[in-house]
């Protein structure tokens, strides 16, 4: 479970004091799969810094499974990154000198959990899944943003985080390659019990997840559950229905 609580973000630039975020609060229970909407500058990418221990808050407190970050030095909440999150940045931020491959192996071999020839042998399916089983010798630069953006999700879940954010993962993509992204949230979210944080512009992925906080100047001004799909056939044990009959 992610507990935010209280988080206020100030910049102060000269006299001047910008406060990016105010007294944002909730929870966010493991296996849950949350968007974070808002305009531009709203304060989204900022708080997802914050939830993911990249960056501090200026009051508040941000917890994961009990462990609050505030308490932990930075070696320490780098170790507690490196367990159990995962994070897809805006700009994606891949190495440069590395292919696609070597970049989504780098985590997980540097976790120690696996060797290098099992690395690469995830690395490589992981690449696959995303639609990049032909570009895994390209590097960066040969790749379009798109593709990074895909590289860059591939190594955020190579480790298989507890809980996985990203930010505007379906950005920089056209439509049917977001559906694979879409698509490819879903399945860890629902098969590997992934907790999923997203931040996105796309009302449409906002509304595949299942609750939206919407951001506006830096305080949550909405927070909705989306109801779920319509079940297929009588009997599905989650709708209302099947639970009144049998009470
Ligand atoms: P969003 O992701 O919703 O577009 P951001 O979280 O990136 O918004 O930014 C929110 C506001 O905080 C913006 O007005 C931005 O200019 C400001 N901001 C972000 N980072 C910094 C920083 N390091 N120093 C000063 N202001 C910043
Ligand atoms: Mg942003």
């Amino acid at each position: 479970m992610l507990v935010a609580r209280g988080l206020t973000k100030e910049y102060q630039s000269g006299d001047h004091r910008l406060t990016v975020l105010r007294d944002v609060t909730f929870d966010v229970p493991d296996g849950a799969f949350v968007s974070i909407v808002g305009p531009s500058g709203s304060g989204k990418t900022t708080l997802l810094g914050l939830l993911a221990g990249l960056d501090t808050p200026s009051q508040g407190t941000v917890s994961l499974d009990g462990v609050d970050f505030g308490r932990l030095d930075e070696d320490r909440r780098a170790r507690l990154r490196g367990e159990k999150v995962g994070f897809v940045f805006q700009s994606f931020q891949l190495i440069p000198p590395l292919t696609a491959l070597e970049n989504v192996q780098v985590p997980l071999e540097l976790s120690g959990a696996v060797s290098v020839r099992e690395a690469a042998a995830r690395a490589r399916d992981l690449l696959t899944r995303v639609g990049l089983g032909d570009r895994t010798h390209h590097f960066p630069q040969q790749l379009s943003g798109g593709e990074q953006q895909r590289v860059a999700l591939a190594r955020a879940f190579v480790n298989e985080p507890k809980i996985l954010f990203a930010d505007e993962p379906t950005g920089n993509l056209d439509g049917a390659t977001g559906e694979r992204i879409v698509e490819l949230l879903q399945a860890l979210n629902r098969e590997r019990g992934c907790t999923i944080v997203l931040v996105t512009h796309d009302v449409n992925l906002a509304a595949r997840t299942q609750r939206t906080i919407r951001l506006r100047d830096g305080v949550i001004v909405e927070d909705v559950r989306h109801e779920p799909p319509a079940p297929i056939a009588a009997g599905a044990e989650s709708s209302p229905a099947a639970t009144a009959a049998s009470a």
